[in-house]
């Protein structure tokens, strides 16, 4: 799950950042709407946490591009309280949610899961392949009735194939969701934590499609 924040606020931008990469999120962290544009242009998120007051061009402005380019992200908008018009005015612009500052970190993390749940279509946080089952809220993976014990980025690996069941997914297209700007991500990342996962989750759930990726597959 990949995560553009945007915040010009550097005390919030790194708790924020650390908490949500805490959470299994990729984070990549920008501080004003030019940038957040520029990255928007080249890499798709699955969720925008945006704040309004920002320099350079404001989170309206980035909204409004969100919007023109018909871009379908979810996105969440991070407001002082005394900002009543401009949440408005941001729901009206497009965005699919608010959290007033200073927020509840859990609060940010619920409300985030049901954007990304509803942009998804699916109506609670439970993700289901053949004997496994992942609950996102409380990053839990159970298989046959028992959980397993995932590092986390196995965690985010498995919820990146479990989200699309027997589609196949690139190497490139895993590495992007797993990993963010700041991270260095050697050769053989990928390869090394499907080897893991399937030691933990048996060898015949991730299959491999040769020259194209892999996928996790509905079959027990
Ligand atoms: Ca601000």
């Amino acid at each position: 799950m990949r995560v553009l924040l945007v915040e010009d606020d550097l005390m919030i931008g790194e708790s924020l950042s650390e908490a949500l990469q805490d959470e299994a999120y990729t984070v990549d962290w920008v501080k004003d709407g030019r940038q957040a544009i520029l990255t928007l242009k080249m890499q798709s998120y699955d969720i925008i946490l945006l704040d309004l007051g920002l320099p350079e061009i404001d989170g309206m402005g980035v909204l409004t591009v969100i919007r023109d380019a018909k871009m379908a992200t979810p996105v969440l908008i991070i407001t002082a309280r005394d900002d009543v018009k401009d949440r408005i005015a941001g729901l009206d612009s497009g965005a699919d949610d608010y959290v007033v500052k200073p927020f509840e970190l859990g609060e940010v993390f619920a409300r985030m899961r049901v954007l990304i749940r509803r942009a998804q279509g699916k109506a609670d946080n439970q993700l289901s392949v053949g004997n496994l089952n992942l609950d996102t809220a409380h990053k839990r993976v159970i298989m046959d009735g028992t959980p397993v014990d995932l590092t986390a980025k196995e965690y985010m690996l498995l919820t990146t194939f479990m989200l699309a069941p027997e589609k196949v997914m690139s190497k490139t297209k895993l590495e992007d969701s797993l990993y963010g700007w700041g991270g260095e991500v050697e050769s053989n990342a990928i390869e090394f934590l499907i080897h893991s996962l399937r030691k933990k989750l048996g060898q015949e759930r991730i299959k491999n499609v040769r020259g194209l990726g892999w996928y996790i597959s509905n079959k027990d």
